[in-house]
C-alpha cells in the first residue's frame, strides 16, 4: 500500500501518552510507535481514579496485576460515595458502585425495593457491593486470576508511577520509542497532511498518523489543527482545585470507594492509597476564593485524617477549563487526553476516555490514508456523543440537591441544564430510566449508573410493575452480600501481604 499508516507518532507523556504508546504497540504490533515528550514540560500530575475499563488496559498491554498494584502504590476502587450533596446533613450519604445487576432486572429490582418501603440505601438493596465498600473490603482473594473480581472493581492509584511504569513497559517491552524533545512546529505535505514535527534541536520526526497527547497544551490538534473549543462552564462551573496528599498511619483502613464530599460551592475528593491519602477541593472561582477554598479544605483534613497536622500542607492549585474540542480527529491527527477536553473529575472520567479512545481507535485502524477520513468522522461523532452524556450525568449530580448555598442554587437553574437532561427527568417521573434512554453498546453510564444517582438523590421515580421473581433475586443479593462480607479480607490486609510478598513480583528497573 502507498499511503500505508505505519508509523505512529504520539506527542506527550503523561497518562495519555503513554497509555497511548502502550495500548497501540500491544494491539497493532506490526505498527512502528514513537513518543516524544518535553522534559521541560511538567504532566499534570493528577488523576488518580479509574473505572473497571483499566482492568481489561492492563491486561491488553500485559502488566501483572500485582506488578501493577505495588509499582503504583495502587487500591481497589468499587465505586464512588457522595457525602451531603442532598442536603449537607450527617446521614446524606449514598453510594455510586461499579456493579450492578443485569440492565432487563433493574427496573423490576427498583420497584421491588420501592415497593416494600425502600428499607435501607437503594444500592444497598441491589448489589452486594454495598456491603463490601462499607466494611472496607477488597473486591477479589489473592488466588483469583488476575484482574478477576468476586466484584466489578477500577483502583486509585499514584498518577506520576502509573505514567513511570508504563513508559518503562513501552520502552522495555513494547517496543515504543522516547525521544524527549520539545515539539516547535510541524511541516506539512502538499495534501495538507502534517508530514512531520519540527523539534526543538532541529530535527524533525516524520509520521503517518500524529496522536496529540500534549495536555491542556493541545499543540497540535488546536494549535495545528485549528480544532474549536466547545465551552461547557454554561453546565458545569467548577474551574479551580486545591489538591495535597496527607500520609496515613500505617495499618489505618483503606476506603474501597472515591468520597466526594460536597462543600458550599463545589466538592472535595478523598482518595486512599496504602501510603497517603489524596484530597482535593474542587471548586468554582466565581462562587469561592482561593483563601476559602484553602480553609474548607484543610477543615476537611483536620476532621477526616487522624493524626494529620493540616497547618503543615501546601496545596498545589490547578486551574482548568472546562469543554472539550469540536472534532477530536482532524486529517491525520488524533487528540487524546486532556488535549481533547476535561470536565470536573467528579467520576473520574478523563482516563477511561483516553480509553475508549484507544479501543475506538486500534478496533478500527486506518490500514491507509485512504479510509482515515471516514474513521476520523464516525469517531468525532462518536466521541460528541460520549462528552455530551459526560456532561449531562455530572449535572444530574448537582440538579436535584435541596442544598440552599448561592452555588447549589445556580447548579439547579434550568437555564445550566442540557436539553436532553432536562427531557430524561420528565420522563423519569414516569417511568425508571433504561436502555431506551441509553441505547448505544458502550454507554459510559447506563441506566443503572442514572438509577443510582436518581434513587441516592432522593429523586421520586415512579417505578410502576414488579415480577414474581423480583423478591426472590433481592434475597439472593443480600445473602451474596452477607457471604462475601465474611469471605473477603480487608483491603489493607491484602496488600500489606501482596507488598511482604512483592520484590519477585515487579518488572526489574
Ligand atoms: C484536579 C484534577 C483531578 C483529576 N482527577 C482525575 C481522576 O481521578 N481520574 C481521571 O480519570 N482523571 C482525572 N483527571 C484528569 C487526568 O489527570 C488526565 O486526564 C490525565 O492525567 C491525562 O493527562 P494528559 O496525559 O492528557 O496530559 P499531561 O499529564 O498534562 O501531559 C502532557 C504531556 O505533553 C507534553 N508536552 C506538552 N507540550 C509539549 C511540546 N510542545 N512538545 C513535547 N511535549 C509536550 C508534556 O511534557 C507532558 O509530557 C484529573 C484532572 C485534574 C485537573
Amino acid at each position: 500500500m502507498s499511503n500505508a499508516v505505519q508509523h505512529i507518532v504520539i506527542v506527550g507523556g503523561g497518562t495519555a501518552g503513554w497509555l497511548s504508546a502502550c495500548v497501540l504497540a500491544a494491539r497493532l504490533p506490526h505498527k512502528r510507535i514513537t513518543l516524544v515528550e518535553a522534559p521541560d514540560i511538567p504532566t499534570i500530575g493528577v488523576g488518580e481514579g479509574t473505572w473497571p475499563t483499566m482492568r481489561e488496559t492492563l491486561a491488553t498491554i500485559g502488566i501483572p496485576e500485582a506488578v501493577f498494584l505495588t509499582e503504583c502504590d495502587a487500591t481497589f476502587k468499587q465505586g464512588s460515595r457522595f457525602d451531603g450533596w442532598r442536603d449537607g446533613s450527617a446521614e446524606d450519604s449514598y453510594l455510586h458502585p461499579f456493579s450492578a445487576p443485569p440492565a432487563a432486572e433493574m427496573r423490576d429490582l427498583a420497584a421491588t425495593w420501592q415497593a416494600s418501603g425502600q428499607q435501607g440505601p437503594f444500592a444497598a438493596a441491589i448489589t452486594a457491593q454495598h456491603a463490601v465498600c462499607a466494611a472496607s473490603l477488597a473486591p477479589r482473594q489473592r488466588a483469583m486470576p488476575d484482574y478477576a473480581g468476586a466484584l466489578n472493581y477500577g483502583y486509585h492509584l499514584d498518577a506520576g508511577k502509573f505514567a513511570a511504569l508504563l513508559a518503562r513497559h513501552a520502552t522495555e517491552r513494547l517496543g515504543v520509542t522516547r525521544i524527549a524533545a520539545q515539539v516547535t512546529g510541524v511541516t506539512r505535505a502538499t495534501s495538507g497532511d502534517m508530514a512531520a514535527l519540527m523539534l526543538q534541536d532541529g530535527a524533525e520526526l516524520a509520521g503517518d498518523l500524529f496522536l496529540d497527547c500534549s495536555g491542556q497544551a493541545a499543540i497540535l490538534i488546536a494549535g495545528e489543527c485549528g480544532a474549536a473549543w466547545v465551552d461547557r462552564s454554561d453546565v458545569s462551573f467548577n474551574d479551580r482545585a486545591l489538591a495535597v496528599q496527607v500520609p496515613v498511619e500505617p495499618g489505618s483502613p483503606i476506603a474501597a470507594q472515591t468520597i466526594g464530599t460536597a462543600h458550599e460551592a463545589g466538592w472535595l475528593w478523598d482518595i486512599g492509597l496504602p501510603t497517603r491519602r489524596g484530597i482535593g477541593c474542587v471548586y468554582a472561582s466565581r462562587f469561592l476564593s482561593d483563601e476559602r477554598a484553602a480553609a474548607i479544605l484543610k477543615a476537611y483534613v483536620a476532621a477526616k485524617v487522624p493524626g494529620a497536622d493540616p497547618a503543615s500542607l501546601t496545596p498545589r492549585k490547578l486551574a482548568f477549563s472546562t469543554g472539550h474540542r469540536d472534532r477530536f480527529w482532524i486529517g491525520n491527527c488524533l487528540a487524546v487526553g486532556l488535549s481533547a477536553g476535561f470536565i470536573e473529575p467528579l467520576e473520574a472520567s478523563a482516563i477511561v476516555l483516553i480509553e475508549l479512545s484507544l479501543k475506538a481507535l486500534a478496533d478500527n485502524f486506518p490500514q491507509s490514508r485512504t479510509s482515515m477520513d471516514i474513521h476520523a468522522a464516525r469517531f468525532n461523532e462518536l466521541f460528541r456523543y460520549r462528552w455530551d452524556r459526560v456532561v449531562e450525568f455530572l449535572k444530574l449530580h448537582y440538579v436535584p440537591s435541596g442544598r440552599m448555598e448561592p452555588y447549589w442554587q445556580a447548579q439547579r437553574a434550568p437555564e445550566t441544564i442540557p436539553a436532553r437532561l432536562a427531557e430524561c427527568l420528565t420522563l423519569w417521573r414516569e417511568q425508571a430510566p433504561s436502555a431506551w434512554d441509553f441505547p448505544r453498546v458502550d454507554e459510559m453510564f447506563p441506566a443503572a449508573s442514572q438509577q443510582y444517582v436518581l434513587h441516592g438523590m432522593g429523586v421520586p421515580v415512579s417505578l410502576a410493575g414488579t415480577s414474581p421473581a423480583a423478591p426472590a433475586r433481592l434475597a439472593e443479593i443480600a445473602a451474596k452480600a452477607r457471604a462475601l462480607a465474611a469471605a473477603l479480607p480487608t483491603t489493607r490486609d491484602y496488600l500489606d501481604r501482596l507488598a511482604a510478598q512483592s520484590p519477585a513480583a515487579r518488572i526489574p528497573a
